[in-house]
């Protein structure tokens, strides 16, 4: 019997004894979307879902975000309860947002509130891409407007976490409104003096790039993440050429000068709480 047999046959003993729990879970594998090695899901998820190869940063949860970024327990939700209705009578979009409401916990696809970094306080937005991709409809785009009308009000920094597929078709002509109207409230709260500061995560596209995420006074992207407007298929089609292999990944929007700095995930908050300080919030 050849080890690899001998192996094989104590893993069917094992699993018949322990049930097929612990086992099979510790060896689940995920791919990491840039360079395509395997990564075990324990590690990936020990790593805070960071590539262990090529540092590419994957997705998080609006949840994981908070947990990892702020003080533990300092996050207050502020606008909770607001859901979308259907604007535009579109198909089956009611019934999709009540089933994800369901699956994922979430009333749309941003949380915002006031949250806390190393006892700064801020006003915060974390993206969600699990709901209908992170897109803006009317909702995210109300979030995030009173989200900074609060912080101008109060004289409160602004960090938003954003990571959507950009405007949301199933509520049309309103969802492209939403790029005008959180646009000016960031122009109100700059001429206020408020510090407002975007953190690009995976990925970062369409009408959310064409509006707030553009706008941060500093720009952080995470390593490896997806950033543009339109996708990469309908601008080569549209252009007919081929366009560079890392053609909208942060480094390359860096690089052109969309990006200020690209912050690994383990110092995004003491990144986030050093930028806060220089620009003199946390001094009474
Ligand atoms: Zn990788």
């Amino acid at each position: 019997m050849g080890e690899g047999m001998l192996d094989s046959f104590f893993g069917v003993v094992k699993k018949r004894f322990n049930g097929n729990n612990s086992d099979d879970n510790n060896r689940e594998m995920v791919k990491c979307p840039r360079c395509q090695s395997l990564i075990l899901l324990k590690k990936y998820e020990e790593l805070h879902r960071v590539c262990p190869d090529c540092n590419y940063h994957g997705r998080l949860s609006s949840k994981e975000r908070i947990d990892i970024t702020f003080d533990e327990g300092s996050f207050q939700e502020l606008n909770a309860d607001m859901i979308s209705c259907n604007p535009i009578d579109f198909p089956e979009y009611s019934e999709k947002q009540e089933q994800l409401r369901k699956s994922t916990g979430l009333n749309d696809a941003v949380v915002t509130g006031t949250a806390m970094i190393k006892g700064i306080k801020t006003v915060a937005g974390i993206m969600d891409s699990r709901y209908m991709m992170g897109s803006m409809g009317s909702v995210v785009g109300e979030k995030i407007t009173r989200a900074f009308e609060y912080a101008t009000e109060n004289k409160l920094p602004v960090i938003l976490f954003t990571a959507s597929g950009g405007a949301r078709m199933q509520e049309g002509i309103v969802s492209l409104m939403q790029m005008a109207k959180t646009s000016g409230a960031v122009k109100r709260h700059s001429d206020a003096g408020g510090l407002y500061i975007t953190v690009l995560t995976d990925p970062t596209t369409g009408g959310v790039t064409a509006s707030f995420a553009s706008l941060g006074d500093i720009i952080i992207a995470e390593p490896k993440v997806l950033i543009g407007f339109a996708g990469r298929r309908v601008i080569e089609s549209t252009i007919r050429q081929r366009l560079p292999e890392d053609f909208q990944l942060a480094e390359f929007m860096q690089e052109h000068g969309f990006v200020d700095m690209i912050t690994d995930r383990k110092k995004m908050r003491s990144t986030l709480y050093h930028l806060l300080k220089i620009h003199g919030y946390g001094e009474d």
